[in-house]
């Protein structure tokens, strides 16, 4: 409310929602603003299980979210509500009011409108995300962080053309954590900027040891796209390893165009005259919308994992990919499959026309110091 119709209007909005949540609490009940938009409210004698407490949490969702208007303005008013039980009152205030806090926390994240009841596991939980947040950042400290990089074929030549880094975190005691692990804990807690913006720097100055013709392909998540700098990233990273652009190749998926298209389809035009590549990742397993593929140039199509396991029994993956491939002939895109473990995959992606191939049936991930050995074979 405060961001887009004021303070004014905010606080009007806060008054009234606490008189009404008035009603709905008992008489000997307390309520208080803890600031913001969060209310704490104290209620007594309750029974063991918490049911009158719960009772109190439904009807302040509801009463919530009844249509209002204020100074003429539609509101509409969500509540997620956190409840904790101290039978002895024993406990100190700020640790209750810490444990509602995660207890409502967890409210939203369930999806809002709806309420939770504390117990120690969920803290357990918060306290584990911080350590592994902390680890995050300490792990840039102490170069825990490296690329592997896999090799993507050409199918006109059955040559390696490129190699895509993929991230790796090595940590002393939780052993080789895999990035769809930790990727999703950068994105949530920004460190995604940082972290992809080390990717980038680190994929140029590794590919600077390479022959000429060889590529690199580098995965750039839609949360550091939109929120971190990449032109600045990638200017940088070209400037200090003397990487030529049209090595490199940036990998975005389709929801970096799902929100602020113009905004986002303008830095990858920026990224094209500096003669970056762009790659469409996943493609086919988001939003996919043919129209992307008109309102911007990619360079090339992956074609997702998931249509390629089953390409050669599978009617619908089948038509799928002869339809991306297809696409790809038509708009002159590059068309690459992602995760091709056999040779029945391959000559079915072969007969289709796909131009491209990756997966472990050429090569998993390999560290940066075989590529050149790769290479030579
Ligand atoms: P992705 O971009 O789709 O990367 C391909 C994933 O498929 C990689 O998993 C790769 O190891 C795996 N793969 C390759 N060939 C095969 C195959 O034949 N069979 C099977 N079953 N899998 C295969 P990985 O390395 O675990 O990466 C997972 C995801 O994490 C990536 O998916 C990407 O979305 C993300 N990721 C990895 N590195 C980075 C990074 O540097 N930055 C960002 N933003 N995301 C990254
Ligand atoms: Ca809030
Ligand atoms: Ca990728
Ligand atoms: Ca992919």
């Amino acid at each position: 409310v405060n961001d887009t119709l004021g303070h004014t209007i905010g606080d009007l909005l806060l008054k009234q929602v606490a008189t009404e949540f008035r009603e709905v609490i008992g008489k000997d009940d307390l309520i208080a603003r803890l600031g913001g938009d969060e209310f704490a409210i104290l209620h007594a004698g309750c029974d063991s299980g918490l049911n009158s407490a719960a009772a109190i949490a439904e009807k302040i969702i509801a009463r919530a979210s009844r249509q209002r208007s204020i100074e003429g303005h539609a509101i509409t008013v969500g509540a997620s509500v956190g409840i904790v039980a101290t039978f002895d009152g024993q406990e100190e205030a700020d640790v209750l009011l810490k444990n509602a806090d995660l207890a409502m926390y967890r409210a939203k994240t369930d999806g809002r409108g709806t309420y939770r009841i504390f117990n120690p596991e969920m803290d357990a939980v918060a306290q584990e995300r911080r350590l592994l947040e902390l680890d995050m950042r300490n792990a840039f400290v102490n170069g825990e962080y490296k690329l592997v990089y896999q090799p993507q074929i050409s199918l006109d030549n059955q040559e390696i053309v490129g190699f895509e880094a993929l991230l790796r975190w090595e940590h002393p005691e939780r052993g080789l954590v895999s990035p769809e692990f930790f990727i999703p804990v950068a994105e949530e807690t920004g460190l995604i900027i940082q972290l992809g913006d080390w990717v980038i720097r680190r994929a140029c100055m590794e590919a600077m040891q390479w022959p000429d013709h060889v590529r690199v392909a580098v995965n750039v998540s839609s949360i550091q796209f939109m929120r971190g700098n990449v032109i600045n990233s990638v200017m940088s990273a070209l400037a200090a390893s003397g990487l030529p652009p049209q090595r490199l190749e940036i990998e975005i998926t389709e929801t970096v165009l799902l929100e602020k298209t113009e905004q986002n389809i303008a830095i990858l035009e920026q990224l094209h005259a500096l003669g970056v590549r762009i790659a469409m990742d996943d493609f086919g397993t988001g939003y996919s919308s043919l129209g992307y593929l008109r309102r911007f140039r990619f360079d090339k199509i992956k074609i997702d994992r998931s249509f390629i396991r089953d390409v050669a029994q599978n009617r619908e993956s089948g038509a799928i990919v002869h339809a991306i491939t297809k696409l790809g002939v038509s708009f002159g895109i590059l068309t690459t499959a992602e995760g091709v473990e056999t040779q029945e995959q391959l000559f079915h992606l072969a007969r289709e026309g796909c131009t491209e191939v990756q997966g472990w049936q050429f090569s998993k991930a390999i560290p940066a110091e075989d590529v050149s050995s790769v290479l030579a074979v």
